[in-house]
């Protein structure tokens, strides 16, 4: 018997001959009946390995590789009304072992494919101490959706423990209830509108909120079907991408045919490297690689988790015959938040858009803590010049606490006297603007857009009494034919308080020639002065964590540290 999670009567009322996974390279292939099958003998399975005890609120860790396992694993734990803790397999053991402890994880599921590396974090010095649970090697493909029945005790605390990346301090535990995570999935079928229609190709990482609830959850809920490939290999996405649209020379028969990819959601550096190899394809897989992601075939192609560099979307949108890429911005604490719409003219270059359906949105003045109007309020009536402002958020799809952490709790929250709840301070900074030519086209896309200035601890750049936003500054840079990758970051000055500094790779054409000297020129006009790096490093990598983000503070450290002006 399952409870009524909102996620398995989803699963239970899709076709159950309809596909829900599919490993993308061996084509294996898994209907919406098995999986809700297999749910339930996993459940099963999970609470015989605690002996068979309530493990209503538990935390059950697992190791599980990009597969359908790794999806009844997720599902059997809520199931189960425990706290499923995905875990990265690249995460080295002192990462997994902060997990377990942190988390007081009781049970830690593994693959078979992991076993060995379960064992090995289990036989480490751990304080909390798991019972271990090795799946057989093909847990799926048995299951039948005739043996559930449902019993109506209620979800109790089952839900979801995510980590943050890590980015700006030690991984924090983001406790995401049920109601929290059927929130976040409703609020973003209304607004990008999966459905039973889509195939979406997942190639993300499956430890974020970006590959587990946009990317498995949510289809899940909509009837989507979901095909794994992963590690991401620009390559293999290229040709399974290409593959419905290449001309067959007799031999294929149609029914043999790979069902064309309408969804895809992923990050920048993704886009890039896909942009970077499409040119190296042979010519016939370049035109069908273009066909599939053409707005005609590819419904929807999202980025997330990191800005999106202005470049790559025009080179997207060139490469595709004219597809916009969706730019929405997120976090583990709060899902997704804003976003930009389906109408091609509602993806406004450099914006975030809008705050989705049942989010609540508003700025907070940094250095007054007044909340900035939107409209008229947006610009300062004195110096006429845009007011920025933290983003702040509430409403049913933000988490509600920190796990044991109650001081980062308290510190994150701060209420409202209107009485209608808190709102989560984000530590991201914006401004909004009009934007006339949006096309404004749902319910939720309406009045001005958000653009995303960087993180209030890290990108806001205080310079000789202005504010610079890094990520405004990145922008310019990336869009220099000169540069490959930019970072821009706070570099401690004794006369300016901090300086605009940049890190940068250039292309290999101009990586002996270009001096400081040329970037300023090359600035000049597109950025004010003052927002124009002071300093500048060449490097041949810039550090980045799983979801392709920078710590910036580390990174100064790294490279400035000698700087003192
Ligand atoms: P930690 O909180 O551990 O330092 P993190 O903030 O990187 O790590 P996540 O929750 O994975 O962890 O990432 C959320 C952050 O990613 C946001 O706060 C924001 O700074 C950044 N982000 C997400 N989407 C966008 C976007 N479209 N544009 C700019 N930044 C974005
Ligand atoms: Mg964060």
């Amino acid at each position: 018997t399952l409870p009524r999670l909102p996620v398995l009567e989803a699963v239970a009322t899709h076709d159950p001959a309809s596909t829900a996974v599919v490993h993308s390279l061996s084509g294996r292939s898994f209907t919406y009946g098995e999986l809700l099958g297999d749910v339930g003998r996993a459940m099963d399975r999970i609470r015989h390995a605690r002996g068979g005890a309530d493990l209503d609120g538990e935390r059950v860790a697992f190791l599980v590789e990009n597969s359908y396992d790794y999806v009844v694993t997720l599902l059997a734990i809520m199931a189960a009304r425990s706290i499923a803790v995905p875990l990265s397999p690249a995460f080295p053991v002192p990462e997994l072992q902060y997990i377990l402890n942190q988390s007081e994880a009781s049970v830690l599921v593994s693959s078979a494919k992991f076993g060995a590396k379960a064992k090995q974090v289990l036989e480490s010095d751990l304080t909390a101490s798991p019972s271990h649970l090795e799946l057989s090697k093909h847990l799926g493909g048995q299951g039948k959706k005739e043996d559930i029945s449902w019993d109506d005790a209620g979800p109790g605390n089952a839900g979801m423990m995510l980590y943050t990346s890590g980015t700006t301090n030690r991984p924090k535990g983001v406790l995401l209830p049920q109601s929290v995570l059927a929130a976040q999935s409703k609020s973003l079928i209304e607004a990008w509108e999966y459905s039973p229609k889509d195939r979406l190709l997942h190639v993300l990482p499956l430890h974020h909120i970006h590959g587990t609830v946009n990317a498995i959850l949510t289809p899940l809920l909509a009837g989507s079907s979901i095909e794994f490939m992963f590690p991401f290999n620009a390559d293999a996405v290229w040709s399974r991408l290409a593959a419905p649209f290449l001309p067959t020379n007799g031999t294929s028969s149609p029914a043999q045919a790979k069902p064309k990819i309408t969804f895809f959601t992923v990050v920048p550096t993704v886009y890039s490297r896909l942009l970077a190899t499409h040119k190296l394809l042979p010519p016939e897989m370049q035109t069908a690689a273009r066909t599939a992601v053409s707005p005609e075939h590819m419904r929807l192609s999202i980025s997330g988790s990191a800005a999106l560099p202005t470049p790559i979307k025009a080179s997207w949108r060139s490469l595709s015959h004219g597809s916009v890429l969706l730019e929405r911005y997120g976090m583990t604490e709060v899902g997704m938040a804003l976003s930009c719409g389906l109408h091609p003219s509602d993806r406004v270059d450099a914006s975030v858009g809008w705050p989705l359906p049942s989010v609540q949105a508003r700025l907070v003045d940094v250095d007054t803590g007044d909340v900035i109007q939107p409209g008229e309020g947006d610009v300062d009536p004195v110096t006429g010049r845009e007011r920025s402002g933290e983003i702040q958020l509430r409403g049913p799809t933000i988490f509600k606490e920190y796990w044991r952490n109650p001081t980062a709790t308290a510190a994150e929250f701060v209420s409202d006297p209107d009485g209608k709840g808190s709102w989560f301070k984000t530590g991201d900074v914006a401004v909004r603007r009009p934007v006339e030519s949006a096309a404004f086209a749902q319910s939720w896309t309406k009045g001005p857009l958000y653009f995303i200035l960087g993180r209030k601890s890290a990108d806001i750049i205080k310079t000789g009494g202005e504010k610079v936003s890094a990520l405004e500054v990145e922008r310019e840079l990336l869009s220099l034919p000169e540069v490959s990758e930019a970072a821009v970051v706070a570099v401690p000055s004794g006369n300016w308080g901090q300086k605009v500094g940049a890190v940068l790779i250039l292309n290999s054409e101009v990586a002996t020639t270009w001096s400081p000297m040329d970037m300023r020129r090359a600035l000049k006009g597109r950025l004010a002065n003052y927002k124009i790096p002071q300093v500048m490093k060449l490097v041949d990598h810039i550090p980045r964590n799983a979801m392709g983000k920078i710590n910036k503070k580390q990174l100064v450290k790294s490279i400035f540290k000698d700087e003192h002006s």
